[in-house]
């Protein structure tokens, strides 16, 4: 399937996909310019985007690679104008970036909690805010934000928690004030997914990460965990022209049911 295509008369829509140097965020940046979108590659350091970007431009599509941090007014502002400037009007936009710094409550530091949030939330925050005035005045846009099972409650994770949980909240109040402009919001949240995320976890709980990732697909009733692809291809269909009327959602992808 693809969607505004470059070339062929069809309109080419411009994504910015934050934290797309690795991960799933990578993952998305390949998926969407697969669907024929520009895609610009934002992540902390601009050197680390260029394995993405290559890999768009490798498969025939256009992408820019922006360092910013997603946390900072000024960083963003800078990142959506350049893409602007670069790939055209971004109207696409996937609150990818993230951070985790994981501690039992008592042990949690004021740094631990204000890092999470300024990247999750206030990123998610700033990021929207510079992207819908490009799609309000194009009468189309799509914001995707990464939340996660761990929105459900996840021990050491009160910080993060908090945050996937508030993302939620933040998604189904942009689709109430965006939807009259034809922006959809909606968000995506994976369970295990197999990534240096979760690496740097294993590392923590001092197990290897091969364990680790058979002691989670034991408990997932497809039994296995979750690839970075697994999570484009939802980003994919909400990302999608098609799914105009899909708004203010949550889609787990854990390879088995959440609520
Ligand atoms: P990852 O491999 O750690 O990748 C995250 C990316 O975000 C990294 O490239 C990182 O850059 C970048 N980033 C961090 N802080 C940033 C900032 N302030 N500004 C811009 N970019 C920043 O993580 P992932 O596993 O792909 O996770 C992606 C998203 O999915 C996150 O929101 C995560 O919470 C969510 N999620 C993941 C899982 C999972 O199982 N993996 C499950 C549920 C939800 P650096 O490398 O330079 O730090």
């Amino acid at each position: 399937m693809t969607d505004g295509a470059a070339g062929g008369g069809a309109q080419e829509r411009v994504a910015i996909v934050t934290g797309g140097a690795r991960g799933i965020g990578a993952a998305i940046a390949r998926r969407l310019a697969a669907q024929g979108r520009a895609v610009a590659v934002v992540d902390l350091d601009e050197a680390s985007t260029a394995e993405t970007v290559q890999a768009v431009r490798d498969a025939g599509g256009r992408a820019t690679g922006i360092g910013a941090d997603v946390s900072r007014t000024e960083d963003v502002e800078a990142a959506v104008a350049r893409t602007a400037d670069e790939l055209g009007a971004p109207t696409i936009l996937v609150n990818n970036a993230g951070i985790l710094r994981d501690n039992l409550l008592f042990k949690m530091t004021d740094d631990d909690w204000d890092a999470v949030v300024a990247v999750h939330l206030r990123g998610a925050f700033l990021m929207s805010r510079a992207v819908q005035r490009h799609q309000v005045e194009a009468g189309w846009g799509r914001i995707v934000s990464l939340s996660s099972t761990s929105a459900l409650g996840n021990r050491g994770q009160a910080n993060y928690a908090a945050v996937k949980a508030g993302l939620q909240g933040f998604t189904k109040t942009l689709a109430i004030e965006l939807g009259r402009y034809g922006v959809t919001a909606n968000a995506i949240a994976p369970g295990f997914i197999a990534t240096d995320m979760l690496r740097a976890t294993a590392a923590r709980m001092k197990v290897s990460y091969e364990d680790f990732l058979a002691g989670a697909a034991k408990e997932i009733p497809v039994a296995r965990v979750g690839q970075p692809e697994d999570v484009a291809a939802a980003a994919a269909f909400f990302t999608s022209d098609e799914a105009a009327f899909v708004s203010g959602q949550v889609l787990y992808v854990a390879g088995g049911p959440k609520a």
